[in-house]
């Protein structure tokens, strides 16, 4: 097992579930101290108590990240107890609903832009100047595959992760030389608990859905984290400014010969 964050303090939100509670859980296991946050109290004592199952160190904080004063708070009281902040993973999402635009109601795209853009932009704005104290840093953002395409009924959310694209990349501008990197990931069709139990209720969708990866198979939870791991760590000292796609080559595009 590497250690590659040892000693290193780090932030992730969405931690109560699925793709943030992977990080979570291998950000321990590198020996990082995980600062925890999600609005689900439930999902993060789980994830806090399999982190100390492996003693690992994490602290938990119950949040909404579309609150500029919780997120605010939030890293100030990182900045506190830990004194830094070495890496953050800005992850928390929702889908909101599948609905076309001209019936796609304004509160929920502004709930949908609020959850995943407006907390991506929060969470670096307070990360940045902490991160700057310590002289280095390192921020993943969880896009998506709809940061690329444009999935019908999607309005709200490919905008929002077309969106955390951009902020990644304008951050990433504007603090290379001040050793932090900013990177996104864009995972694919990922098997959260919430997709597979949609998959189980419906079987024939679950199946049109994975046929149509290359890979013939959604992701784990594991495979993505991996690959946010290993861009906020050392190993990718040299890559700012990049989204990183996690998607089985779903949006390769062409066809198999
Ligand atoms: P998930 O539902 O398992 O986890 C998301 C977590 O975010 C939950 O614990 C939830 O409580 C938390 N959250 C939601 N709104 C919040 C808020 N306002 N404040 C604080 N916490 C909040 O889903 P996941 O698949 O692990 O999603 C993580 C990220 O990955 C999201 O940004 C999502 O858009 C992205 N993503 C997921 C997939 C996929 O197929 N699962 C694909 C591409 C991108």
């Amino acid at each position: 097992m590497s250690s590659l964050f040892a000693n290193k303090v780090v932030a992730v939100t969405g931690a109560g579930s699925g793709i943030g509670r992977a990080i979570s859980l291998g950000l321990a296991r590198q020996g990082a101290t995980v600062h925890l946050a999600d609005r689900n109290a439930e999902g993060l004592t789980e994830t806090a108590d399999l982190i100390g199952a492996e003693d690992g160190k994490a602290t938990i904080t119950e949040l909404d990240v579309s609150s500029e004063n919780e997120l605010a708070g939030w890293i100030e009281q990182i900045g506190s107890t830990s004194g830094r902040l070495d890496a953050a993973f800005n992850n928390a999402g929702i889908t909101g609903p599948a609905k076309r635009i001209e019936d796609y109601p304004l509160e929920e795209f502004r709930r949908v832009i609020a959850v995943n853009l407006q907390s991506v932009f929060l969470g670096m704005k307070y990360q940045i100047p902490l991160m700057k104290r310590g002289g280095a840093g390192s921020i993943v953002n969880t896009a998506s595959v709809a940061a690329l395409t444009g999935p019908g009924g999607m309005s709200a959310y490919a905008a929002s992760k077309h969106g955390v694209q951009g902020l990644t990349r304008v951050v990433a501008m504007e603090n290379a030389a001040h050793g932090i990197r900013v990177n996104a990931i864009a995972p694919g069709w990922t098997e959260t608990p919430m997709v597979a139990a949609n998959s189980k209720q419906n079987p024939g969708f679950a199946a049109l859905a994975q046929n149509a990866i290359p890979a013939k198979r959604g992701g784990t939870p594991e495979e993505i984290a991996a690959a946010a791991i290993w861009l906020a760590s050392d190993a990718a000292s040299y890559v700012t400014g990049h989204m990183l796609t996690v998607d089985g080559g779903m949006t390769i595009g062409g066809f198999e010969l």
